[in-house]
């Protein structure tokens, strides 16, 4: 019976504290700036998801929002898109190419048939910055 109380005590304790845990947390990060979903211009609450596309770190609100920026990352990116195998901000939304789920932009049909022959080789290079 003792050890019924001391788990359900135990149980009480962990209800109460993690509302306590939550709103440190979401205090801690909305310190700099608020937090908005990329995809629905959702407020993020609590860490949200971050989500690394080429070389620009996104936060989302949810997986709902995070699989249709995979599907049409062109739609929610508001400066200029990346063509991986030059490194410029010039790729054209209408020569992609789909790598694991993800789209990927291309300034030409040169830039990409480089990515497609070696797609992990240049994601790789620009998750290293
Ligand atoms: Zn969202
Ligand atoms: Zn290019």
């Amino acid at each position: 019976m003792k050890s019924l109380v001391i788990f359900s005590s135990l149980f009480i304790l962990g209800i109460v504290a993690l509302p306590h845990e939550n709103t440190f947390a979401a205090y801690t990060q909305s310190s700099d700036s608020l937090k908005i979903c990329l995809v629905d211009s959702e407020q993020v609450s609590g860490s949200g998801i971050s989500y690394r596309y080429i070389d620009r770190d996104l936060l989302l609100c949810s997986e709902g929002c995070e699989m249709a920026f995979k599907k049409e990352p062109a739609k929610y990116m508001n400066e200029g898109l990346k063509c991986m195998p030059c490194g410029e901000d010039d790729a054209n939304k209408e020569i992609s190419s789909v790598h694991n789920g993800v789209k990927y932009y291309f300034c030409g049909k040169g830039c990409k048939g480089k990515f497609e022959k070696d797609a992990q080789r240049y994601l790789d290079k620009f998750n290293e910055n």
